[in-house]
């Protein structure tokens, strides 16, 4: 039985989908002898979820860290867990994932798959975009989404630049320099796939400025900013979350509704970008 359709089956057609339970139930019919015997909270120092092997007990255990504040996170890092317990369990015995691992930040293969596949599995394609449909995307809308499938705001951001048609970029910097990037399908296309990790943050970015800035800004809505600061040809609305639990913040630059389809525009900043950023 598919993993979603077991949710269904005993959950009817209710969000969010709990990965843990979905784990442990799931588990139990597919691999009797080896299971998901238990989802814990603990802290667990350096790390946001493990999932181990316990050969006394002979069956598994997902840990994850706790955030009170934040529920969101803990489902979706269950989710990435499992997804090991999916893909990877016949590889390793003993799974630990930080936090970048667990918003598939990370180069290394089994971590891009166990995310893939929490987020498909807690933020099915076809509701996502229902949710979203003719909608102006603010923050307020994503966060909607994220609270509907009990997973945190970036892990909903991540997922619909992942489908979405619109040109957007989600840009994840720290201390003003871009540590990480996602684009759309459709922003690739109008040529914005030039950012590099690395580069300096424009100096009008609402990400660099949050706090200072001098433009007319709703945070939620965004500020619309001239071709010039992110782009040399194109205007963006810049929509910023500052996470200090991350330790970063992550803007989510909207460019479709004003670039022509003619030009290629270029970052700014990129031509005399920093070194490499490690
Ligand atoms: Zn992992």
């Amino acid at each position: 039985m598919k993993l979603v359709q077991l949710w269904r089956h005993i959950h009817g057609s209710t969000y969010p989908i709990r990965a843990g339970d979905l784990a442990v139930e799931w588990s139990r019919q597919v691999s009797p002898d080896r299971p998901i015997g238990e989802v814990l909270a603990q802290d667990l120092p350096g790390f946001e979820g493990g999932l181990f092997w316990l050969p006394t007990k002979k069956e598994w255990v997902i840990l994850h860290a706790v955030h009170e504040d934040a529920p969101g996170r803990a489902n979706f890092t269950i989710g990435h867990e499992f997804g090991h317990y999916v893909l990877h369990r016949s590889l390793e015995d003993a799974f630990r994932c930080s936090q970048s691992a667990t918003l598939g930040l990370e180069a290394k293969k089994i971590e891009r798959e166990a995310d893939l596949f929490a987020s498909y599995l807690l933020m099915p394609n076809d509701d996502f975009r229902e949710q979203v449909k003719d909608k102006h995307i603010t923050l307020d809308v994503l966060a909607h989404c994220a609270s509907r499938y009990g997973v945190s705001l970036t892990a909903a951001i991540l997922k619909w630049i992942d489908f979405t048609e619109r040109s957007a970029i989600v840009v994840f910097a720290r201390e003003g320099i871009l540590h990480w990037w996602r684009a759309s399908s459709s922003a690739k296309r109008y040529g914005f796939d030039q950012l590099r990790e690395g580069m300096e943050l424009p100096a009008r970015s609402l990400a660099v400025q949050p706090r200072t800035s001098s433009y007319h800004s709703d945070s939620r809505d965004g500020t619309e900013h001239p071709a010039g600061v992110w782009f040399r040809d194109a205007h963006a609305r810049e929509m910023v979350i500052i996470s200090d639990r991350y330790d970063m913040s992550i803007s989510l630059l909207m460019i479709d509704d004003v670039v022509r389809e003619s030009e290629v525009a270029a970052p700014l900043d990129l031509l005399n970008g920093l070194p490499a950023f490690k």
